[in-house]
Order: C-alpha cells, then sequence, then structure tokens
C-alpha cells in the first residue's frame, strides 16, 4: 500500500480545507438549518461557492463535468468538507446524490446520464434513493414489496418507501422495485411524474440533508422501458455497486464531523479549567481525548485502506462492511466523549457538537445497521473457512 499523495491530490486537500474554513463554517450561525435540513434555497447557495471555487462534484468523471477523484482521492477530499455539516451540501458530495451519481456513471445509458446525470453533476439538480419499504425491504432487502409490471412499452410502479432521503425537492427517483418472477428492478423517474406522491416528512433526529426523510407512494407509476437503470432484473446486485462505496463515503464525512468534535472538545478541555488546573489535565478528561484519537486514526485507517483496495479494483463488499461498522461506531464514540467534556454545553447549541451528536446517531442503522453487517461478515468468515477444510 502506498498511501503518498500526489502534488495534485494535496493541492485539493488544501484548498478544500480552506474553502471550508473561509468560506462555509462562517456561515454556519448566520444560515440555521430547518427541522428537516438546508433549504433547496441555500444548497443553491453553497453550490455556488463550491462552483467558483473549482471543487463542485469531485467524485464525479471528469467526462460529466467532475474532477475524476479516485477513492482515496475521495477519503482525503470528503474528510476536509465534512468538516462541516454544510460542506458535503456545497460540494454536492451528500447522500444520496453522491452514490447515486456513482451509481449511474457505472450503469446508465449515455441517454440516461445526459437526462439525469449531466445536470446533476454540473449541481442543478438533486435525486433520491427509494429502497426502504414500511412494511416490506428494511435491513433485508430481498423483502421488497414494490411492483413494477410490464404493460406494453411501460412499466408500472406500486408500492410505498419510506425514510426516503432528499425525496422533497429531488428532481429524480431511482426507485427499486419487484419484478413478476421474483428478480428486482431499479427504475429512474422524474419526481414530478403524475403516480409519485409525498405523503409526509418524517420527523428525525438528524437534519442535515437537504430535503429531510419522506413517506413516498407509488400509485401505479408507468415509466417507459427506457427508464430502466441498466438491465432488468439486476436491482439487487445494482444496490451493491451502489451501496459498498456510499457507505464508505458516509464514513469519510463523518469522519470529518467527528474530528471537528474533537477539536472543540480539545480547546475547551484546553481553556477550561476545574479542580486549580485545565480540564485536559485530569486523566480522566485527557484520556477522554485520547481515545478520541485512537477512535479517529483508526476510522481513518479503515477508510484508506478499503478506499485504496477499491482504487486496485476490489469490489470491496467486505472490506467497507468492515470499514463502516469501524467507523460508524468509533466516530460515535469520539462525539459522545466530546459531549462529556463539554459539559452542560454538549447538550446545547452553544457548540456545534450537540447537532453532530444527532446528526450521527443515524449512521449506525441506514447503509446497514451495525448488527446486519457483522452478520453477513461471520457468514463469509464461516463459508471460507469451511472452503480451506
Ligand atoms: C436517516 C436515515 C436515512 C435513510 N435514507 C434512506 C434512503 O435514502 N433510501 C432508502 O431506501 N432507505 C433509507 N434509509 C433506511 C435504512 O437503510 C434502513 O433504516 C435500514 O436499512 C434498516 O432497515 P429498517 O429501518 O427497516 O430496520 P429493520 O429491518 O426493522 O431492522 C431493525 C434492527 O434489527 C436488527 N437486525 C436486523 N437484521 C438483523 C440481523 N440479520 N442480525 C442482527 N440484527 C439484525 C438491527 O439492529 C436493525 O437496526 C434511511 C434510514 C435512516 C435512519
Amino acid at each position: 500500500m502506498d498511501f503518498q499523495l500526489s502534488p495534485e491530490l494535496r493541492d485539493l486537500q488544501e484548498r478544500t480545507r480552506r474553502f471550508i474554513a473561509d468560506e462555509i463554517l462562517p456561515l454556519e450561525k448566520e444560515l440555521p438549518r430547518d427541522a428537516h435540513g438546508p433549504t433547496d434555497a441555500l444548497r443553491q447557495d453553497l453550490v455556488a461557492r463550491a462552483r467558483a471555487a473549482g471543487l463542485l462534484t469531485p467524485h464525479a468523471s471528469r467526462e460529466m463535468g467532475g474532477l475524476g477523484l479516485s477513492h482515496v482521492g475521495k477519503a482525503v477530499v470528503f474528510e476536509e468538507a465534512g468538516y462541516s455539516w454544510l460542506g458535503p451540501v456545497a460540494l454536492n458530495i451528500h447522500a444520496p446524490d453522491e452514490g447515486n451519481i456513482h451509481l449511474l456513471e457505472e450503469v446508465a445509458t449515455p441517454a440516461q446520464k445526459e437526462r439525469w446525470l449531466r445536470p446533476q453533476v454540473a449541481g442543478h439538480t438533486r435525486s433520491c434513493f427509494a429502497m426502504t419499504e414500511p412494511d416490506g425491504a428494511g435491513a433485508d432487502p430481498s423483502m421488497l414489496r414494490t411492483t413494477a409490471v410490464r404493460d406494453g412499452d411501460e412499466f408500472v410502479i406500486t408500492g410505498r418507501k419510506w425514510f426516503i432521503t432528499g425525496a422533497e425537492g429531488a428532481h429524480y427517483v431511482i426507485v427499486m422495485a419487484r419484478m413478476e418472477e421474483g428478480s428486482a428492478t431499479m427504475f429512474l423517474a422524474d419526481m414530478a411524474s403524475p403516480g409519485i406522491r409525498l405523503e409526509r416528512q418524517m420527523d428525525t433526529m438528524d437534519a442535515c440533508f437537504t430535503g429531510g426523510h419522506a413517506v413516498m407512494a407509488f400509485d401505479a407509476l408507468r415509466v417507459p422501458a427506457d427508464s430502466v437503470l441498466g438491465e432488468v432484473g439486476q436491482g439487487f446486485r445494482y444496490a451493491q455497486v451502489r451501496l459498498a462505496p456510499a457507505r464508505l463515503t458516509h464514513c469519510m464525512r463523518w469522519l470529518g464531523q467527528a474530528r471537528r468534535a474533537h477539536d472543540i472538545a480539545l480547546d475547551y478541555a484546553r481553556r477550561r479549567t476545574g479542580f486549580g488546573k485545565p480540564l485536559a489535565e485530569h486523566e480522566g478528561v485527557g484520556f477522554m481525548l485520547a481515545d478520541n484519537d485512537i477512535d479517529l486514526h483508526t476510522a481513518r485507517l479503515h477508510i484508506w485502506h478499503t478506499a485504496w483496495l477499491m482504487d486496485q479494483g476490489a469490489k470491496g463488499n467486505f472490506e467497507s462492511s468492515r470499514a463502516k461498522v469501524v467507523c460508524s461506531e468509533a466516530q460515535w464514540r469520539v462525539v459522545d466523549r466530546c459531549v462529556q467534556i463539554l459539559g452542560g454545553q454538549g447538550v446545547t447549541a452553544e457548540t456545534p457538537v450537540m447537532r453532530i451528536f444527532m446528526d450521527l446517531r443515524a449512521f449506525r442503522i441506514y447503509d446497514g445497521p451495525s448488527e446486519v453487517h457483522r452478520w453477513s461478515m461471520a457468514r463469509r468468515l464461516v463459508r471460507q473457512a469451511g472452503a480451506a477444510e
């Protein structure tokens, strides 16, 4: 493994760090979020700033208008952007758009790319990804109940989805549906289509995703045959194409937020005194700071290693599962310790740490709960051990 960063990547890291420090952090206080996340107007303002700084959608291919970052490149830039909760919004690298952009790059037809992907890479549009269902697919996606039935040159999609991040205000949706013979297919659909209905916004602990999380209904939505993303029947495979890197990019962005919380707690522990000396000099607090550093470093190593493997052509399903468990749990411990170090202020909006704590919690659940990743890793370990006998 060679973790030497090229001069170009170092330059991009530095430019991203400066952009976040100079342009984005000062906005955090000025532009508070609403109950569900940044408004679309705020998003447009942030995207315009990243565009002017030459940092917009850096993970997209150069052909589509991005900077063509490798997975290791993403690890470096996304952590820097994640230092502010507004950074990933500005750079157009937040979920679910980041993962959808990756998926379209991999499997969409040239015509689909021109219609859906190019304007999204340019920051003009947003998207959502609809898989989870109130009464079907969840941690176990094979329980998918939304159906797609062929009718001449069209498909008719019927079902309900929930937790759909960014649905409100999105321009298009990638919806996963079950075919009559049991396989799954992904479809692209314009969110303004008559068969799509947003039932309601869900009230959640987090408030960092533009458009929040919605319950949506597909009321016999009719889509033409060229709306199939990739090939009919490949939905579950494409879900892995999307999710393996997408869960790793969550790790990258949240690493930035966890580092931010740590910096705030470290600063407080150095300045605040109690019992005759700075808090940081009390062993109980010092050990929490040291444990934070250990967790942050461990998370970064897992991210970089998995990203490096993916850059060598590995699918990285097992490694990204492992990284997701390590990172989501390590980052959670870091932010929880930061709340503790800050005392009463930790549970108030006096510092950004309370919001980071609330925004981060769901990461141990979405893109696969920790238990499901451990369970699927264990299955593979047992299978491999059996095969080696
Ligand atoms: C903030 C947020 C944003 C989301 N965004 C999207 C989105 O944009 N699009 C989308 O399609 N979905 C989205 N989701 C849904 C998310 O992917 C699901 O919540 C997740 O897959 C878990 O499914 P579930 O909620 O149905 O939990 P369930 O399937 O009901 O599982 C509940 C719990 O059971 C346990 N469990 C389940 N299976 C096992 C097992 N095999 N072994 C041990 N324990 C197990 C786990 O602890 C799990 O947390 C989002 C969720 C959240 C919270």
